[in-house]
């Protein structure tokens, strides 16, 4: 018997895959005893926010992610793809009937019971008893607290400070130059160190250029005094309730930096000092570092940017930020209550905790970001509880394909500097011979993780069946 506590993306899918394999599972959900700041009904599954799950073609990552779980038999694919509502390129769902439907699917499983009850600690688990936790970004606070005593302080997070994300291409390179603070590079030269001023703390990965690790965009005094304007006269999102909470002064939005005077983000996020242009041979009045964020280098993401601002107060002020005039955002700034784990301290690529290996962290909790990502960290994390429990192989499919790409990102990024991910296929393995055209690259990364996914999953049902067969 397996147990599940949360009934959400994650937590579904890895219920409905371990009785699909004709195992019982008890599965836990608090609400509607225990609400959550978001949540609105007491269905499992329920979307929390927009109805969308993105981009439903193989030319982007997430496309080819959904068509991965498709192929592992997923509940929530099934029934999103059952649900959908016109929405062009993307899959967008109709929520109730969305929720409604993966209710049902749960309730009338004959091998599933689900338990209406918050769960406060963690519960016993052993290899004959799996347990997964599936708890979400809003994890309530006595199971949080326990998960902390667990895993140890510093590697559980409350708060997300998300910092807006920019495609590589989009950058005008005319108008940046790459170094690190006090020509100190976090790459190459063994000699260097990482200076204490330096933000944040490099890339996960990359090639090796002793130039410096980050791009950074050098602002004139009149520029830097334009952005300071329309940054403080630019307009909030709506804040959720848990939102109205003190922030952490480390992960202070911009603009609440930007509010406490005209000089404070020239001394924060937006600090020149030991960074010289070598287009001026000088220090620039205010520097906006970019930073790697994904192992291709697709992606860079602007070093403690984190903000509020409504998603298109974002990209109207951030272009404003020179050599960032067209650039395309991949990701929007955000600050909200998210409890995750740094995964790579925590966590295996079969989403078992490294301490304690007969339990799984799924979905959001475990660093993923995204309502497909957790039920695709639901679905192997379902499966290899199930093996675990029968006494089968308990494994990842590789880094070629976007699930297996996943895995990889959250058991082995750069700890220092762990923040949850979308798929993106900057986290696959990359292309031997790489098309030129961003589409064309797309395509070619899905067409090799659909091979290599569907030969993963026939050694597996070879494994299975070899080990159910009698010798
Ligand atoms: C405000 C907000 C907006 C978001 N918007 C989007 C979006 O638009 N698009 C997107 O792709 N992603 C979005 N996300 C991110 C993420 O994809 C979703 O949070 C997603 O629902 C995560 O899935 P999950 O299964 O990990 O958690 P959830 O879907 O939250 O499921 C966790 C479940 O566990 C239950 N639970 C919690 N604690 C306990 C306990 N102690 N005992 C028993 N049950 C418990 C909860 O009631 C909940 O049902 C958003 C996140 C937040 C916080």
């Amino acid at each position: 018997m397996i147990t599940i506590v949360g009934a959400g993306l994650a937590g579904s899918e890895a219920a409905w895959q371990i009785a699909s394999l004709g195992i019982d599972v008890t599965l836990y959900e608090m609400r509607p005893q225990r609400a959550t700041a978001v949540h609105k009904t007491a269905d499992c599954a329920e979307l929390v926010c927009s109805n969308s799950f993105r981009g439903d073609k193989l030319d982007n990552a997430v496309g080819l992610l959904k068509e991965e779980m498709r192929r592992l038999g997923s509940l929530i694919m099934r029934v999103a793809d059952g649900c959908r509502v016109p929405a062009g390129a993307a899959l967008a769902v109709d929520r109730e009937r969305f929720s409604r439907s993966v209710t049902d699917a749960l309730t009338s499983h004959p091998r599933i019971t689900i338990v209406r009850d918050e769960v406060t600690t963690i519960p016993a688990s052993s290899r004959l008893a799996p347990v997964i936790l599936a708890t979400g970004p809003l994890t309530s606070d006595a199971l949080a607290a326990d998960l902390l005593r667990l895993v140890g302080g510093g590697h559980l997070a409350f708060y997300d400070a998300i910092s807006p994300i920019v495609l590589a291409e989009s950058i005008d390179r005319s108008k940046v130059f790459r170094a690190s603070r006090w020509d100190r590079s976090l790459r190459g030269a063994g000699s260097r160190t990482v200076g204490r001023d330096a933000p944040g703390n490099g890339t996960i990965c990359g090639a090796d250029d002793s130039a410096g690790d980050y791009l950074n965009c050098p602002f004139t005094r009149e520029e830097y005094e334009r952005f300071y304007e329309a940054l403080t006269h630019a307009e909030s999102a709506t804040v959720h309730d848990f939102d109205r909470e003190k922030f952490f002064e480390g992960c202070l939005p911009l603009e609440v930096m930007a509010h406490r005077g005209v000089d404070t983000l020239r001394f924060g996020p937006m600090k020149p000092v030991g960074l010289v242009n070598p287009a001026t041979g000088c220090e620039a009045y205010a520097i906006v570092q970019l930073r790697q964020d994904d192992l291709a280098g697709d992606h860079y993401s602007l070093v403690g940017f984190q903000t509020q601002l409504k998603w298109g107060e974002q990209s109207r002020v951030l272009r404003m930020i020179p050599g960032l005039e067209q650039a395309e955002f991949v990701r929007f700034g955000m600050v909200h209550r998210n409890t995750y784990v740094n995964g790579p301290r925590v966590l295996d690529d079969t989403w078992q905790v490294r301490v304690r290996p007969s339990l799984f962290l799924a979905g959001q909790m475990s660093g993923v970001e995204g309502y497909v990502e957790s039920a695709a960290s639901g679905l192997l994390a379902g499966l290899n509880a199930a093996a675990l429990t029968s006494d089968r192989p308990v494994i990842s499919p590789p880094r070629t394909t976007a699930i297996g790409a996943l895995a990889y990102y959250v058991s082995h990024a750069n700890p220092a500097h762990y923040d949850p991910t979308n798929i993106t296929f900057g986290i696959m393995a990359p292309l031997e011979k790489p098309p030129r055209g961003k589409q064309q690259r797309g395509v070619a990364h899905s067409e090799r993780a659909l091979v290599a996914l569907d030969e993963w999953i026939s050694e597996r049902r070879r494994a299975w069946t070899e080990a159910t067969a009698p010798s």
